[in-house]
């Protein structure tokens, strides 16, 4: 059983209007994050502050993805129903269930197994069915490849090659690309030998790290 009180849905409602008020415009976007209880995803500890922009704890020193974020690369992404999206860092599920309530059809990669494990229950719980995987997202799915989008929601020191490669022709890649700080970018991929790459202001994620890093 999911609780999700009315004061939930008040601090809900008022989240969406900060995030138009900082700029996010797709109404498509501001209604998911109208409707997925982000609190749900958090430490019952959390529960009220969980409805703040801010980026949040969720163990393994990982962090929740403010929504400001969430509501950005989402954008972004520039999703139409059904489309097969993978994510690089499932995390809490948050960012996750965004998407699936958006109707995309997501496949969503982490690293640390006690994560993978929370998120994957959370998701079922809510009845969004997103394919969890446990492992290095550099390596993204060849076997569910090609994706119509891809998200990744740490910061990646460089363009995971693996990744362009399971990207459809005429699909995106969104990813914050540095390394202490990151620059949002989003990566078309224009034919299977040209890449059209868009910048989109600052961030600051946790590191994408591979399967040898920790
Ligand atoms: N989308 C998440 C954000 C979590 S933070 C949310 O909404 O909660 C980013 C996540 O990326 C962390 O959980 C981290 O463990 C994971 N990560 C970092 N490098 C990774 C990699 N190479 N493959 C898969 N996940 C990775």
């Amino acid at each position: 059983m999911i609780a999700d009180s009315f004061k939930h849905k008040g601090l809900r409602k008022a989240l969406v209007e900060e995030l138009e008020r900082k700029g996010i415009t797709d109404i498509s976007v501001l209604e998911a994050i109208g409707v997925v209880p982000r609190h749900v995803f958090l430490d019952s500890s959390l529960d009220n502050i969980a409805y703040q922009d801010k980026a949040l704890p969720i163990g393994c020193d990982q962090t929740i993805s403010q929504p400001f974020t969430v509501a950005f690369q989402t954008e972004l992404l520039d999703l139409k129903p059904n489309e097969k999206v993978l994510e690089i860092g499932t995390g809490s599920g948050y960012q996750t269930s965004v998407l699936c309530q958006m109707k995309a059809r997501v496949f969503t990669i982490e690293r640390h197994k006690p994560l993978y494990v929370r998120a994957q229950s959370v998701l079922k719980l809510m009845k969004y069915n997103a394919k969890c995987y446990f492992g290095d997202g550099y390596k993204g799915l060849p076997s569910y490849a090609p994706f119509d989008k891809i998200i990744i929601t740490c910061g990646a020191k460089i363009i995971p090659s693996d990744l362009v490669s399971q990207l459809k022709v005429g699909g995106v890649l969104v990813i914050p690309l540095g390394d202490q700080t990151q620059v949002m970018y989003r990566i078309t991929k224009k034919t299977d030998s040209e890449l059209v790459k868009e910048k989109f202001g600052n961030f600051k994620f946790v590191p994408m790290l591979n399967d040898k890093e920790s």
